[in-house]
């Protein structure tokens, strides 16, 4: 009796820079609308304040989470960008940890080519 191999049913890496920015995106999006609401409808809130605060939300809610993600990111990827056989070639996208020649995400223990497209940088 043989054993399937085991199939990966996640990405290895959910957060790439493109989705880190994209995110952060959002979440700017949301937070400006929400600032703009209480500007318009909530008259009472001194507009120092709003401002304060909605700085406050921007660093709070955008760019430290964002920092966070590219940080977290940076650790978990950095042994691929380092250390692999892809790191040394010029199809490998460090930002995404694809191969761009087979639009394949690479992993440590996965060389979508298995070296036969290396091409040096
Ligand atoms: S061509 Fe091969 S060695 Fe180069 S990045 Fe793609 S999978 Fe890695």
């Amino acid at each position: 009796m043989t054993v399937p191999p085991v199939q990966e049913t996640e990405p290895r890496f959910p957060n790439t820079l493109g989705s880190i920015l994209t995110w952060a995106l959002f979440r700017a999006v949301a937070v400006i609308l929400v600032a703009w609401i209480v500007n318009e409808y909530f008259t009472m809130v001194d507009y120092s304040v709003w401002w304060a605060v909605t700085v406050m939300a921007l660093y709070g809610f955008v760019i430290h989470p964002a920092q966070v993600q590219y940080r977290l990111f940076k650790e978990n990827t950095r042994e691929i960008v380092e250390d692999t056989l892809c790191a040394s070639c010029r199809h490998f996208d460090p930002s995404s940890i694809m191969c761009t020649a087979l639009d394949e995400h690479v992993s440590e223990n996965h060389i979508p080519c298995e070296g036969n497209m290396w091409e040096p940088v």
